[in-house]
């Protein structure tokens, strides 16, 4: 069967271009794993030494500082996780209950859970192939046709609703095209935020992810860069924003020696100071994983090299990416089931693979959301999967 033929002959050329990139199997290579080779041990001593494990502490205050430092903002809130960080940075930013919040249809689910948590409406966009980020000129195109100027800024007129903000996501560290979507952000009257939660170091034009819309959000889950076992930084450059970031991640509440007073309904998102001693620790040690993780990317383009059944994704023109997931684009001619075979092939021989997230608007909870036409984003959520990418893989073969 000229089928079967195929899919093992994709499974035989990949295989043979991990063990050139990463050596042998050995049992199994996960997608990634968190490095612990600096000073969190003695940093999380130090913190259950002083008694202040729960969420005030000195180690809180550094890693703030370090996160904005290393986002490239005046001002970073640490909370306890990525999602906890969207949520209150698209609060802090405007976004009102029944406002739609346009994202990505390629994203993980927690960019669409963020909006969804605050009474927004997710919309759905497409991406751009070069990027795998949102599309600008395809977002520009689907707003001119179904957006309405109005007083309160622009409304869907399919729908009614307000479309009040834009949440580009830098798929597994790759950033957009920030530029551009700044502009059409512009033109509509669209508040920017950046979830930034695969792309701590990365960079466009120099300047790091995170930085560019009005408020970002960064994810410490474990998978991540680097992590705080769980955790999340909202990042912004607005001293106001950042205040009542913090503010409402710590139940809005007043400050005050002794009295109990709120002024509105906060949440309890404060990020432990026992994981931010975790924090302080991986945060020292950002430069050299972007540099191992640079060096695996490149390992896998140039292993990857005159490969016919895809091509590794590298970093778009102007950007340094984190390259946090290295991903596999496949030949567009692939199917479903032999991307799948190819995937179940190589986790049998101790190759850690995954698609790509199943595309935003396909989960049944998100089926009557609002969505422009998705043609790039469906072609890419056959194609991609993603390879063994911890930083360790950089020094292994
Ligand atoms: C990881 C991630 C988040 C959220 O992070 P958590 O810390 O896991 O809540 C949000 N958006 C994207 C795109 C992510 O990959």
């Amino acid at each position: 069967m000229a089928g079967a033929a195929s899919h093992t002959s994709i499974l035989a050329g990949v295989l043979d271009r991990l063990a050139h990139v990463l050596g042998p199997s050995n049992g199994f290579i996960p997608l990634h794993v968190p490095e612990f080779n600096g000073a969190e041990k003695e940093l999380v001593t130090k913190c259950i030494d002083t008694g202040w494990v729960s969420s005030v502490g000195s180690f809180v205050d550094q890693f703030e500082r370090d996160v904005a430092a290393a986002c490239g903002t005046a001002h970073g809130v640490a909370v306890v996780n990525g999602t906890a960080a969207l949520e209150v940075a698209m609060q802090v930013a405007g976004v009102r209950p029944g406002d739609e919040v346009l994202m990505p249809a390629l994203t993980f689910v927690a960019t669409a859970n963020a909006a969804h948590h605050l009474g927004a409406v997710p919309h759905f966009v497409d991406s751009a192939a070069e990027t795998l980020g949102i599309d600008p000129v395809a977002l520009a195109k689907h707003l001119r046709r179904i957006g309405q100027p109005s007083p309160d800024g622009l409304v869907n007129r399919e729908t009614g609703r307000r479309i009040s903000c834009v949440v580009p996501m830098h798929v597994f560290g790759h950033p957009v095209e920030l530029d551009e979507l700044a502009a059409v952000a512009d033109e509509f009257g669209l508040v920017f935020v950046e979830d930034a939660a695969e792309s701590l170091g990365s960079r466009y034009k120099g300047r790091a992810c995170g930085s560019f819309g009005r408020v970002g959000a960064v994810s410490f889950n474990g998978n991540k860069i680097v992590t705080t076992g769980g955790g999340g930084a909202i990042v912004t450059d607005d001293e106001a924003l950042a205040r009542r970031a913090k503010h409402l991640s710590s139940t809005a509440k007043m400050p005050h020696r002794w009295a109990f007073d709120h002024d509105e309904p906060g949440y309890n998102y404060r990020l432990p100071n026992l994981n931010a001693a975790l924090g302080v620790a991986q945060m020292a040690q950002l430069g050299e994983r972007l540099e191992q993780k640079r060096r695996l990317a490149r390992r896998y383009i140039d292993g990857f090299c005159g490969f016919s059944g895809g091509t590794i994704f590298a970093e778009p023109a102007g950007a340094q990416s984190n390259y946090w997931l290295n991903a596999l684009v496949l030949a567009p001619r692939i199917t479903v089931a032999a991307r799948d075979a190819l995937l179940d092939g190589l986790n049998a021989a101790g190759y850690m693979a995954r698609p790509v997230w199943k595309l935003m608007h396909r989960l049944p909870f998100h089926a009557t959301f609002p969505r422009a036409p998705l043609p790039v984003a469906e072609d890419l959520e056959r194609r991609i999967i993603n390879l063994p990418s911890s930083a360790m893989l950089a020094d292994r073969a």
